[in-house]
C-alpha cells in the first residue's frame, strides 16, 4: 500500500496490522541506496529515495509507535560526521505521512546546516511526531504518555539522534522526556540544563544583522528601523537588544494581542509601532524600514510576500523562512535584498543547549564566543565570510551558506569519528525494528 499521500494514521494502522512497532528507512552507506525494514514502509522509501528536495543522503529515517500514548512517533537523522544527530522534537499536526516525514527530513537536513556553521561537534536531526486527531494534545495526561514515549524512543536509539525542544513541545514536556532517557539535552534549568534560548537568539540575529549592515555599507544600527512579524519570546528581548544599540523605530505586527501588550508593558519607552493584524495578513512585509526581522513562522518569504518588500536586510529568528529556498532567495537577490539565511543567524538556541552536559557558568565563554565579532566561527565572522562567497560568486547567500555549511558537515569528529552511522547500522543489525510495544 502506498501510505505516502494518505493520513498519518494510515500508517500507524498498517505498522500494528503486521504488528510492528518500530521501522526504519535507512541509506545504505555502500549502495547510496534507500531501503526500508519492512514491506509496509517501503513506499515511503521509495518516495524518499527518489525525492531531490527534502531527502538529501539522510543516515536514516526511525519510526516508533508509542506504547503508552499510541502515537507515531519519528527521528530524522541526516549527516552524523561531525557527531550525533541533534536538533529538537517538534509535535504538531500533519495531514498525510508526506506532511509528517518531509518535515522531519527538512528540519533535521537544516538542523545540521545549522550545527556546522557554528562549529558544533553535532550533526543534524530532527523529531517529529504526530498529533491525533481524537486525542487532545493539550490533555495533560496525553503529553505526559507522548514524551514518556518519545524518552524511551530515544533511549532505543542508543544516541544517533539527541533530541531537544522545538516547536509543541514545552520545558515541562521536557522534564517528562528527560525522565525516560539521557539521549536530550535542552532540559529545564531546575534539573541542571541550560534554560530559555530567547535572550541568546535574539542576540544572535542583532549580530547577524550588524553584520549584512557592515556589508552593504550601511553603518549600525544606530538610527535605524526594524520591521519585524511576530511579537513573541525572541522578538521581545530582540527589541532590547535593538532599544540599547539605539535604533530609531521598530514596527511590529502580531496575531496574539497579549504578545503585543507583553512587548509595550516591558520596553514602554521605546520607539515602538505595533499593531494586531488577522492570521494571513502580510502587510507587514510591505513597511518601510532598514531590516526585516521574519521573527514568527517558517516559509514566509515566498513570491506572494518578496515582491512587497521594502527593507534592504531581510534577517530574522523564524526557522526554514524560504518557502522555496532556490526561487525565493533569487528574487531577494534580483531585488538587491540582503537575505541573512536563518540557519547562520539563529544559532543561539542550539548554541545554549547543545553541550549542556559539559556544565554551565554565568556569561559563559563557550556560548558568548559566538557572539564576538572577532571569532572566526561566530555569527559575525561566518556571515562576513558568506556574503564575500556571495558577492565573489554572484549567487546567493543562501546557496553559499547551503555549500559551506555541506562542506564543515564533513569534518569527522576529532575523537568520536563517525560513530553516529555506526550507531545506525547496529541497529540495523541487531534488529532493532519490529519487536513488541515498547513502555
Ligand atoms: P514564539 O512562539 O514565542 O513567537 C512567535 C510569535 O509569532 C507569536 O507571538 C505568534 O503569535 C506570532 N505569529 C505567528 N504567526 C504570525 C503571523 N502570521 N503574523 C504575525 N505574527 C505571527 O516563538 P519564538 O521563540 O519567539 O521564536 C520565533 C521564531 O524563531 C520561531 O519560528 C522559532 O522556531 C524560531 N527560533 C526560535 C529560537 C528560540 O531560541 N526561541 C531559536 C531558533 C529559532
Amino acid at each position: 500500500m502506498n501510505c505516502w499521500p494518505k493520513p498519518v494514521d494510515t500508517l500507524l494502522e498498517a505498522l500494528k496490522s503486521e504488528k510492528l512497532w518500530r521501522g526504519f528507512v535507512v541509506t545504505d552507506p555502500d549502495t547510496q541506496k534507500v531501503r526500508a525494514s519492512h514491506p509496509v514502509l517501503e513506499s515511503v522509501a521509495e518516495a524518499i529515495g527518489s525525492d531531490t528536495r527534502d531527502y538529501r543522503r539522510h543516515e536514516g529515517c526511525f519510526f516508533e509507535i508509542g506504547g503508552e500514548s499510541d502515537h507515531l512517533l519519528s527521528a530524522c537523522v541526516h549527516w552524523t560526521k561531525r557527531g550525533q544527530a541533534a536538533g529538537g522534537v517538534r509535535f504538531w499536526s500533519y495531514d498525510t505521512v508526506e506532511a509528517f516525514v518531509r518535515d522531519g527530513l527538512r528540519l533535521s537536513r537544516g538542523m545540521g546546516q545549522k550545527n556546522a556553521l557554528a562549529g558544533l561537534w553535532w550533526g543534524g536531526g530532527k523529531g517529529v511526531v504526530a498529533r491525533r486527531k481524537d486525542k487532545n494534545h493539550l490533555d495533560p495526561a496525553v503529553r505526559r504518555a507522548v514524551y514518556h514515549d518519545y524518552g524511551r524512543f530515544m533511549t532505543g536509539l542508543c544516541g544517533c539522534y539527541v533530541t531537544a525542544e522545538d516547536a509543541g513541545t514545552t520545558p515541562d514536556d521536557m522534564a517528562v522526556l528527560f525522565s525516560m532517557t539521557r539521549h536530550t539535552t535542552c532540559i529545564p534549568e531546575k534539573l541542571g540544563g541550560s534554560g530559555n534560548p530567547s535572550v541568546l537568539t535574539a542576540t544572535g540575529v542583532v549580530v547577524a544583522m550588524e553584520a549584512a549592515l557592515e556589508h552593504m555599507g550601511m553603518g549600525t544600527l544606530e538610527g535605524k528601523s526594524v520591521v519585524m512579524q511576530g511579537l513573541g519570546n525572541v522578538s521581545l528581548y530582540m527589541v532590547g537588544e535593538l532599544v540599547a544599540r539605539r535604533v530609531k523605530r521598530i514596527v511590529g505586527a502580531d496575531i496574539d494581542e497579549s504578545m503585543i501588550e507583553r512587548v509595550k508593558k516591558t520596553y514602554p519607552d521605546a520607539p515602538l509601532a505595533l499593531r494586531l493584524v488577522p492570521r494571513g495578513d502580510v502587510s507587514i512585509f510591505a513597511e518601510a524600514g532598514d531590516v526585516l526581522a521574519p521573527n514568527a513562522v517558517g516559509a514566509v518569504l515566498n513570491p506572494d510576500t518578496v515582491p512587497l518588500i521594502r527593507t534592504r536586510i531581510v534577517c530574522g529568528a523564524a526557522n526554514n523562512q524560504l518557502e522555496d529556498p532556490r526561487r525565493d532567495a533569487e528574487a531577494l537577490r534580483k531585488k538587491g535584498i540582503v537575505y541573512v539565511p536563518d540557519f547562520l543567524a539563529n544559532r543561539m538556541g542550539i548554541v545554549n543547549a547543545a553541550n549542556e552536559q559539559y556544565g554551565r557558568m554565568e556569561n559563559d565563554p563557550a556560548i558568548y564566543a559566538h557572539l564576538d565579532k572577532g571569532t572566526p566561527w561566530g555569527i559575525y565572522r561566518r556571515c562576513m565570510d558568506v556574503f564575500a562567497r556571495s558577492k565573489a560568486s554572484g549567487r546567493t547567500p543562501a546557496d553559499e551558506a547551503s555549500d559551506l555549511a555541506d562542506e564543515l558537515s564533513q569534518e569527522l569528529h576529532p575523537i568520536w569519528g563517525h560513530r553516529g552511522l555506526e550507531i545506525i547500522n547496529y541497529l540495523v543489525r541487531s534488529g532493532w525494528a519490529g519487536g513488541e510495544p515498547i513502555r
